[in-house]
């Protein structure tokens, strides 16, 4: 029994591994790669294996560095079945759908700039045919991905949908437990359950992102949101969210509930003026079977993101129309990172106003716009326009959907006490600093930990 490291290996994004069992090949996740553009392109347009090699696909969860090129895979002939949770499917229906649009316009934007055809690399109808292809299941119920390998999935905490793989393997009368984490997520996230470390387990591919970081608490975050928030309407200005559409929209929605049912933030108006948050949002609101029984706002709540004040604005004239609403309000919209949607706009329209606040509560990765507003750069350029920055800039960490590092050792330290026969701890999904520091941790504890180089070959 082997496993191929292909992407997420000594970085973060393109998550994908091969697992070899019984002359079968099994394909865990199939993400895209983010970063400098021209290198992404080179190694998103790399087919991991033969198609005709593949058996099965198994999906961790529906963010785009883990799922983004299963249409990629489709587009290339593959025909076989793709497997995730129900949750994951949905979410997927929407993301790669999104997805396959920003690949058709950046090749269109290429073609128009190098004057020749340039081919996307998939477009909507292989997103819509991916989707022919994936069987949504339930956690905790186990499954038969090809002869030899049975899967369960189990909670990641993480986000909507999102699990840990367990992977009973059997060659001849050998059978060992594999588990590929996904990203794990943290404990108390609102709405969705906390991580689940799987037990009696043989060999762990294992997520190291923070690896070498501890986050803000999840409870100080909300008290911090709601003093931003008092601040900013006291003085008749705007509260500005660049937020992902995935998650961390939903996230903001639920404690924005909560404060107001709370009373502790003033009745003002909230938008979400971002179409990829509203159409998720509505798949957040499929599948309550997967939330966290034991939060009061989760029982309580008839509607969980359907409360007095709150605004979807799906179409432009209404989202042009927030621009010339009078008085305090919250604006969320993407994209996290200020790089691009409708955040843009909000931006170009309020940042030079010192009533109005920036609330920044995700990474921003560098060479963002996002990240030149936590640094508080004098001038924005939005649209090719130079915009002052007046308004007031805040930063909440609390809001990471990523386990620490404090939190990632007690993961594993948990799948251990339940395994006496635990073998090698393979470290994926991290930049290499993060993930040598992880795996110092974790060898002085005694475990038996590498980081595997792209496309290194191991056995189990
Ligand atoms: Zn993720
Ligand atoms: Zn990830």
């Amino acid at each position: 029994m082997e496993i191929t490291f292909v992407g997420a290996a000594r970085e973060v994004t393109g998550s994908c591994h091969l697992l070899h069992v019984n002359g079968h090949t099994v394909v865990l996740d199939c993400g895209m790669f983010q970063g400098r553009r021209k290198e992404s392109a080179e190694k998103n347009k790399t087919l991991p294996v033969a198609i005709a090699d593949i058996d099965a696909v198994v999906l961790s969860h529906a963010h785009i560095d883990h799922s983004g090129r299963l249409p990629f895979l489709v587009a290339q002939g593959y025909s076989k079945t793709i497997w995730s949770t129900s949750a994951t499917r949905d979410l997927c229906a929407v993301m790669l759908a999104d997805s396959a649009h920003i690949q058709e316009k950046d090749a269109e934007f290429l073609a128009r700039r190098e004057k020749e055809f340039i081919e996307p690399l998939y477009g909507m109808r292989h997103a819509v045919r991916t989707m022919e292809l994936m069987v949504g299941m339930p956690y905790n119920k186990p499954f038969d991905v090809v002869p030899g390998v049975r899967a369960t999935y189990v909670d990641a905490g993480h986000i909507l949908g999102s699990a840990s793989v367990v992977l009973d393997c059997t060659e001849g009368n050998v059978t060992k437990r594999l588990i590929f984490s996904g990203d794990v997520g943290r404990s108390g996230l609102a709405i969705i359950r906390d991580p689940v470390p799987p037990q009696d387990v043989d060999a762990v591919i294992m997520e190291s992102t923070y690896g070498n970081r501890d986050h803000e608490s999840v409870v100080g975050a909300r008290a911090h949101l709601a003093d931003v928030i008092r601040r900013t309407a006291a003085r008749g200005g705007r509260v500005l969210i660049p937020a992902f559409a995935v998650g961390r929209t939903q996230e903001m929605l639920y404690n924005l509930n909560a404060l107001q049912r709370e009373g502790a933030i003033p009745a003002i108006p909230i938008y979400v003026d971002s179409p990829l948050a509203i159409d998720t949002t509505s798949v957040f609101a499929m599948h309550p079977e997967t939330f966290d029984q034991s939060e009061d706002l989760v029982r309580n709540a008839k509607e969980l993101f359907d409360f007095p004040l709150l605004n979807f604005t799906r179409d432009v004239q209404e989202s042009k129309a927030i621009n010339s609403a009078k008085g305090p309000m919250i604006v969320i919209a993407a994209s996290g990172m200020v790089e691009a949607g409708r955040i843009l706009h909000h931006l170009a329209n309020g940042a030079s106003d010192p009533r109005n606040t920036i609330l920044i509560v995700g990474f921003q990765a560098e060479h963002t716009l996002g990240r030149r507003i936590v640094e508080k750069q004098p001038m924005l350029k939005i649209h090719g326009d130079e915009v002052p920055l007046r308004a007031e800039v805040e930063v909440i960490n609390g809001y990471s959907a990523h386990a620490d590092r404090t939190e990632l050792a007690t993961w594993i330290d948990s799948v251990k006490t339940t395994s006496p026969r635990l073998g090698p701890v393979w470290l994926v999904h991290g930049e290499p600093e993060p993930q040598d520091a992880f795996r110092t941790t974790l060898t002085s504890k005694g475990y038996d930990v590498s980081c595997p180089e792209p496309h290194a070959r191991v056995t189990f």
